[in-house]
């Protein structure tokens, strides 16, 4: 049977402003087993990535909190975990990939320091030249020749600066990684050649992703699971070949699918989701998709739909529940 290694109950995040506050997340729940790659789907402001930064515990400072929920890693509840705690576990139990590696990477070090000081941290016990062999193999193990160790970033193209906060992320061999839009600012042959990489790397130390991204191609590429994401909440989550293949989804999802152009098929136009998500200072009552779902009823303008569950696939909505 799989091995949970994080579990996440009823989460709800807030920022609080001097204006309003702002519901990022709103109950999720989400399981990870060890060496699970689960993609985390949504538009721009779904949460996706205020989920990553709960588990982080990186949330802005004083306007972004925890308001209620569970998190837990390997059993240890990282919602009370202290901030010394905090950092033993950033980088070697969970590491993040930022979305832009032109922002994530110190200009005034070398990759090779920067390497280094994860290491610093967290392999207390390891030599000067241990640590230096370690740098010299997770350079390699990224594609870059070790060698490179002593340029700075800005002496690397986009590509290979994503490699090296990739290098970085994982020094440690992390059991969790959180890539946020890992390859948005690359091209699309680099693109690709950095998805395959992290497939490898993920096989070859069995960490486990979560994989935050608007694209479902990607997603049906590298991820085990898919949850998609939806105004804080997830709506659908199952296995790659329920989301793919399955028949039945939420009605968001449908129309996420419609968005994308079907190289098998001739239409003139794509089918977008009309309408915009709700202003997240202000949700609505019942089920949060409901005045751009086509679907709605009477009951979802009222009423929080229930999980509908079937073995792996679970759906958040109206429609399965009544059935
Ligand atoms: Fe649409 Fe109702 Fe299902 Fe929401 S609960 S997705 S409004 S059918």
């Amino acid at each position: 049977m799989a091995e949970k290694l994080l579990e996440i109950n009823n989460l709800h995040v807030e920022y609080k402003t001097d204006e309003a506050v702002v519901y990022a997340v709103n109950g999720l729940d989400l399981t990870v087993n060890r060496g699970e790659t689960i993609g985390l789907v949504g538009e721009t402001g779904a949460g996706k990535t205020t989920t990553a930064l709960s588990i982080m515990r990186l949330l802005p400072e004083r306007i972004g909190y925890i308001k209620d929920g569970s998190i837990k890693l390997e059993n240890k509840d990282i919602i009370r975990a202290t901030e010394a705690d905090m950092r033993l576990i950033r980088g070697e139990s969970v590491s993040m990939i930022f979305q832009d590696p032109m922002t994530s990477l110190n200009p005034i070090l070398t990759v090779g320091e920067q390497i280094s000081e994860v290491l610093e941290l967290h392999k207390k016990n390891m030599s000067k030249a241990e640590k230096s062999k370690r740098v010299d193999e997770i350079l390699e193990l990224v594609g870059l020749p070790a060698l490179r160790k002593k340029d700075y970033p800005h002496q690397f193209s986009g590509g290979m600066k994503q490699r090296v906060v990739i290098a970085i992320a994982l020094a440690c061999e992390p059991k969790l990684l959180l890539a946020d839009e890992p390859t948005t600012a690359l091209d699309v042959t680099i693109q690709a050649q950095v998805l395959e990489m992290m497939k490898d790397l993920k096989e070859k130390i069995n960490t486990a992703m979560i994989l935050i991204t608007h694209d479902l191609g990607i997603v049906a590429q590298t991820c085990d699971r898919v949850a998609i994401m939806y105004a804080g909440e997830i709506i659908e989550i199952g296995t790659a070949e329920d989301i793919f293949e399955g028949k039945d989804h939420h009605p968001y999802t449908v129309g996420l699918f419609g968005s994308i152009p079907d190289m098998k098929k001739t239409s003139k136009r794509l089918s977008p989701i009309e309408g915009l998500m709700p202003d997240p200072t202000n949700l609505p009552d019942g089920c949060k998709f409901h005045d751009r779902c086509p679907k709605c009823m009477e009951i979802c303008k009222t009423k929080n739909p229930d999980v509908f569950l079937e073995g792996m696939h679970s759906i958040k909505c109206h429609l399965y529940s009544l059935n």
